[in-house]
């Protein structure tokens, strides 16, 4: 399966019902025959597809393969596309039908899509000449100054529009120059914690047992120094803010330094790798500093550094984890979800700087964390777990139940669904973190966080 890549622009196709979306995104993904579903549902191979022209890549979504329930009525149905499309989109190729001329769901959509910040280019479809002529004027009607008159079928006037398509991703500034895809690709960690839980000595262990450093070059901020290396053909970075501290003419706390120091690192990064000192325990200021690593909507992974002063034993004769240093994890590991449940995705990492121990599972710990922190989640899947989920155990208040019509992940890093629902108000902490922890046990989700967004739909 092709892999979406989370940087590339989306393309959202939009439209009513047999206009031909599946044939143009066909033709734009590349495809000679168009694939006929005969399972229920929809695949996130088959919703979303790379696709590129003339040598720039871009993520197509055809909004009409997104499911809805029977009873949905057609106008509620395409207008959430267009939402849909509009969250979601760098741009928005808005699908009408030359053959069978405005309708006014096509009104509908076009009244949705005005509100767009985004590009919005008119396709009209199955034209050939005359009949293109016959309806450009009502077409021009709907409002949109660029319309492409193409034949998804036969692939006529397709270059055209995928020129345009081109030109105005790279005016929106949404394409990903080629020279800048290696550091896109690359996971950015950021080591944060209080001062003295072992920072710089983690960064020297990994950095030790790095298998090729790249470059040490200076960050895009003046107190952020990046280290890039690849870990098993990964490409990692490490965002580091050492200087802050030093900086002398700064007045303020210890307390200012060290969220100042995990704010800077955490703006850049995938991943905050919160050091914490195993011989201290949880403290207040490690948890700030993980409440901004999840308020900044970023991975998170809680590294317990100096473990070797809880356990000097840590590995028996044979170099496995005794029974007693199992027990010893345990422990920490049910006080630590007790203390800080608000984190309770966050996996714990067991390590020593200074014996260098677990420092390498701890990277790939992170590496995992980053993955999932860009997963996502196709429609059709979400909408069928979402609406189990709820019809499991609906959420009812004086008489009224919670209805969800439908679910999409607006985005990645961190994974963000919005729900279309009847009662946004009804969405309450408890029933968030039902729906949360169904998500979880079946997708991998482990180290990010997931956003909630709720919208009211009529
Ligand atoms: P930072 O302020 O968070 O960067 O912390 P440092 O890396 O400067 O470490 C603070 C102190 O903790 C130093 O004296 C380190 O030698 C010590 N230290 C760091 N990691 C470990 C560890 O894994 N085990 C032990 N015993 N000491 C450590």
């Amino acid at each position: 399966m092709n892999q979406i890549k989370p940087n590339r622009p989306l393309v959202a196709i939009v439209g009513r019902p047999n206009v031909g979306k599946s044939a143009l995104f066909n033709r734009l993904v590349g495809r000679r025959v168009a694939i006929v579903e005969d399972t229920p549902g929809i695949t996130r191979d088959r919703l979303y597809q790379p696709a590129q022209w003339r040598g720039h890549h871009f993520t197509v979504i055809d909004t009409g393969g997104i499911l809805f329930s029977d009873q949905d009525p057609l106008t509620v149905q395409v207008r959430a596309q267009a939402q849909i499309a509009m969250e979601e989109a760098a741009l928005i190729l808005f699908v009408v039908d030359a053959a069978s001329g405005l309708t006014p769901t096509d009104q509908e959509i076009a009244d949705t899509l005005r509100a767009s910040l985004r590009p919005v280019l008119l396709v009209v479809n199955k034209t050939d000449n005359t009949r293109l002529e016959q309806h450009a004027a009502e077409f021009y009607a709907l409002g949109f100054a660029e319309i492409y008159p193409v034949s998804a079928i036969h692939g006529h006037g397709v270059a055209d529009l995928l020129d345009r398509v081109i030109a105005l991703l790279q005016q929106e500034k949404a394409l990903v120059p080629s020279d800048l895809k290696e550091e896109e690709e690359s996971i950015r960690l950021a080591i944060v914690g209080r001062p003295n839980v072992g920072k710089s000595s983690l960064l020297n262990a990994i950095l030790g047992e790095e298998r090729a450093i790249v470059s040490p070059m200076p960050g895009t901020t003046r107190d952020a120094l990046d280290t890039h290396f690849t870990w098993s053909e990964q490409p990692l970075t490490l965002i580091d803010t050492a200087g802050i501290r030093r900086s002398g003419k700064v007045q303020g706390t210890v307390e200012y330094y060290m969220v100042l120091r995990a704010r800077t690192a955490m703006e850049r990064s995938d991943v905050a790798l919160v050091v914490v000192d195993a011989e201290a325990g949880i403290t207040d200021g490690d948890k700030r500093v993980a409440q901004l690593a999840q308020e900044a909507g970023r991975a998170c992974v809680i590294v317990v550094n100096k473990w070797d002063l809880v356990d000097p034993q840590i590995l028996n004769s044979k170099g496995k984890l005794s029974a007693a240093s199992r027990s010893r994890i345990l422990k920490f590991t049910e006080q630590f979800r007790r203390e800080c449940s608000f984190l309770d995705y966050a996996p714990l990492a067991f390590v020593s700087a200074k014996e260098r121990f677990g420092v390498t599972s701890a990277i790939e710990t992170a590496i995992e964390a980053a993955q999932n922190h860009a997963h996502r989640i196709a429609t059709g899947e979400l909408n069928r777990l979402i609406h189990e989920a709820i019809s499991k155990h609906p959420l009812l208040d004086k008489g009224r139940a919670f209805k969800v019509y439908y679910a999409t992940m607006v985005g990645v890093r961190p994974p963000t669904i919005v729900l279309f629902c009847n009662e946004p108000e009804m969405f309450h902490f408890s029933y968030r973190n039902y729906l949360e922890n169904q998500l979880r046990a079946v997708y991998p989700l482990e180290g990010t966080p997931i956003r909630f967004l709720t919208r009211k739909a009529e």
